[in-house]
């Protein structure tokens, strides 16, 4: 089993840089930390999983509509919403070597649950209590020094021309939904929604993480897909439990096996959460969170009410009520929901001639490339033209990649790697005399004649299917 394989995170780590998944940042210049780089077949499967997840959240749902709000704020928003003063985690440093780590990670990797979210004070207490025992991943010496609080915040200089220290700076977001937050009454006036109603956006998002690990799981650049669901206040928990189920769903609908799901309830919540759960999956480093869903309250509307001086409050035109809705949130990182879907579909098996073989199991819909198609064999152009006429035909269709390097071996065992679906090979029986086609056209010269194979990516069966019959056939099958 995937999971039981302790070099699972490094086979996948060195399947993405192999095969075109993820680089690490600026790497000719030695690497950026705890920032990455799509490449070709990563940036495909995130545009899948974001496809997928605004199907679910926007194009499935007449209550949610999305929203693209700037990165750059008013810097009085993250006032507002508490983060200048609280967006912190406890930092602590090794006084040997320097290595900075999340105390709150060193504090769970010895077995004591402690969270970002607990005072200065609060976390002091407990890493002394266990000082003892906690090690420095780097060094191994037993000598940290006090915690402290750091704040996540990234900031930028931007319109500040003259260095000027005094004024306030702007950040770049620290999460997609403040911009949610600040255009909740711009859609209410402009649309036709009505609460309840949820607002859905996909962007980018900068924190500056202490620890930089675990390759894309935690970075200090990364995407997020947030929703926030505003309800009347009495119907905020009924409205959460349907939200929890959702989400949920998503990832059971996408293939995910259910034994490497599962909710982890916040016991120490923010002052004004109701309710907080995490769906977490068994990343190969252990069970942790792939998405927050959050019953906020009315703490959002509230602060930028207050902060801004406009009226967020909600006049029902039925009842004639005025009320601050309240929100309810599902929050997933793109980067994280990437290496969980890997995670997932990273397979060794051994073929029938006893060789290994690495494959991706992605569900279709997420496979990068849908489609390789091969001619036989490079050196017969006859061969490279027809399979160039296939590949013509079916890529305005779907993604397709045409391969005639190597063998066809090699060339299966690269698909399979990048999780393609659907190999189709062009051969002599497709060009072939003992394949004439109907009209009896010369062999080769007609476009779409003879049949191809098609193999499967997991029965790693083929079969022949006439080319005519393709475009009907991957129809049925993508
Ligand atoms: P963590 O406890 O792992 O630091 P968090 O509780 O601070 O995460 P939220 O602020 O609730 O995370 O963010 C919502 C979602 O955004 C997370 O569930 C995760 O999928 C994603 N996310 C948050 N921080 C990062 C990050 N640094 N890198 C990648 N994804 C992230």
């Amino acid at each position: 089993m995937a999971e039981k394989d302790s070099q699972l995170m490094e086979k996948i780590v060195a399947l993405c840089k192999r095969r075109g998944f993820v680089f690490p940042s600026s790497e000719i210049y030695g690497g950026f930390a705890a920032v990455y780089d799509l490449g070709p077949y990563g940036v495909e499967l995130a545009n899948a999983l974001k496809r997928e997840w605004w199907k679910y959240m926007v194009q499935m749902r007449e209550d949610i509509v999305g929203l693209d709000s700037a990165i750059f704020m008013h810097p009085k928003i993250w006032e507002a919403s508490g983060h200048v003063g609280g967006f912190s985690d406890p930092l602590a440093e090794c006084k040997a070597c320097h290595t900075r780590v999340r105390a709150d990670h060193l504090l769970e990797e010895i077995g004591v649950v402690a969270d970002e979210k607990m005072s200065e004070t609060e976390i002091n207490a407990l890493f002394d209590e266990h000082r003892q025992n906690i090690v420095c991943p780097k060094c191994g010496k037993k000598d940290f020094g006090t915690v402290k609080k750091f704040n996540l915040l990234v900031q930028s200089n931007l319109g500040n021309f003259t260095g000027d220290t005094s004024v306030e700076p702007v950040y770049l977001r620290g999460e997609t939904c403040q911009g949610i937050y600040v255009n909740y009454k711009n859609v209410l006036d402009s649309t036709r929604v009505r609460v309840p109603f949820g607002i859905a956006q996909v962007g980018k998002a900068f924190r500056n993480e202490i620890t930089a690990r675990q390759f894309i799981f935690r970075t200090r650049e990364f995407e997020q897909m947030e929703m926030q669901y505003f309800t009347h206040p009495d119907n905020e928990m009924t409205e959460y439990e349907k939200l929890r189920a959702y989400r949920w769903q998503f990832y059971l609908d996408l293939g995910m096996k259910e034994e490497n799901l599962r909710w982890h309830k916040h016991e120490n919540l923010v002052f004004y959460a109701k309710e907080a759960y995490d769906i977490e999956y068994q990343f190969p480093f252990g069970f942790k969170e792939l998405e927050g869903i959050h019953a906020r309250g009315d703490y959002d509307l509230t602060q930028h009410s207050k902060f801004s001086g406009v009226a967020l409050e909600y006049l029902d035109p039925q009842t004639n009520e005025k009320y601050v809705p309240h929100i309810i949130e599902s929050s997933v990182g793109v980067g994280r929901m990437l290496l969980a879907f890997l995670t997932e579909a990273y397979v060794e098996e051994a073929m029938e001639n006893g060789e290994m073989r690495t494959v991706l199991k992605l569900p279709k819909k997420l496979a990068p490339v849908k489609i390789a198609v091969f001619p036989l064999m490079k050196n017969k152009p006859e061969l490279v033209a027809k399979a160039q006429e296939v590949f013509q035909a079916l890529k305005s269709e779907w993604l397709c990649e045409f391969d005639d390097n190597g063998n066809v071996g090699k060339r299966y065992r690269r698909q399979d790697e990048i999780g393609t679906p659907y190999c189709v090979t062009v051969d002599f029986d497709t060009i072939g005399a003992g394949d004439p086609s109907p009209d009896g056209a010369e062999a080769g010269d007609a476009p779409l004649t003879g049949t191809v194979t098609v193999r499967d990516r997991d029965t790693m069966q083929q079969e022949r299917v006439p080319i005519v019959e393709l475009k009907q056939y991957f129809q049925e099958k993508l």
